[in-house]
Parts: C-alpha cells; sequence; structure tokens
C-alpha cells in the first residue's frame, strides 16, 4: 500500500491488474517532461522527433501524449488491447506518480476513489 504525506487516501497498487486502465481511459491529457520524451523515445528506438510527431501533440505550449479513440473510448495511444502499458517501465513522470498529485489533495476520499479503485483506506 503507497502512502504520501497531505493526501487523504492510500492506493493499493494491487489492483491496476484488474482495473482495465481506467486511469488511461477517458478524457485528459498525459504532459510529458523531457526526461519522458528521452526515455520514451530510446524505448521505442526512435528519435525525439519521430516520437513527438508520431505520438504527441501540444495542449497550451506543453507536449501531451495523443489519444485514440477505440470500442468508443477514448484511450491513451500507449493503452493496449489488453488494457496494458505498452511503455509501462518508461511511462511518463506524470502516470507513475498517480494517484498522488497535488491537483488531488485536497480532493475527499470519496472524490478520489471515484477515479481510481485503487484507492483505499490508510490504516
Ligand atoms: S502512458 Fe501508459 S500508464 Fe500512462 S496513460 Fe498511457 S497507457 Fe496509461
Amino acid at each position: 500500500m503507497s502512502k504520501e504525506d497531505g493526501f487523504s487516501f492510500c492506493f493499493d497498487k494491487s489492483v491496476c491488474k484488474i482495473c482495465k486502465g481506467k486511469c488511461c481511459i477517458g478524457e485528459g491529457y498525459v504532459f510529458l517532461t523531457d526526461e519522458d520524451i528521452e526515455g520514451i523515445s530510446n524505448f521505442l528506438s526512435l528519435k525525439k522527433e519521430e516520437f513527438l510527431k508520431l505520438y504527441t501533440r501540444k495542449v497550451n505550449g506543453k507536449t501531451t501524449l495523443i489519444d485514440l479513440a477505440v470500442k468508443n473510448e477514448i484511450r491513451c495511444v500507449f493503452l493496449d488491447d489488453n488494457y496494458r502499458c505498452e511503455i509501462y517501465t518508461k511511462r511518463p513522470k506524470q502516470c507513475r506518480d498517480f494517484p498522488f498529485w497535488e491537483s488531488l489533495k485536497n480532493k475527499s476520499f470519496d472524490e478520489v476513489k471515484k477515479l481510481c479503485p485503487g484507492i483505499a483506506p490508510c490504516s
């Protein structure tokens, strides 16, 4: 069980195996750091420019992964048919940090639980 100071919840990572990528589906942005871009490009054996062209777009000047419409769902481009992340070992910082985002710090336990079935009380 993961826990971070200042958050009203803990996170049970084992639930990721059965949740079918809830945090990777739906409207939203996965913003990339320079380190993310470097790491994912290398992982995919692509030049940085190629990776940026194929898999990203700009939103308000920031680089984000593109989405795909699959089976009536909007999904992250790297979520595969089995709801697994194709770049898991090099997934962006934003994904690694979830659900401990600053934007979720002041949310109630119930609000965050709606976003992720792995949210659990801290015992
Ligand atoms: S990069 Fe991987 S973990 Fe992040 S949203 Fe996409 S599929 Fe999910």
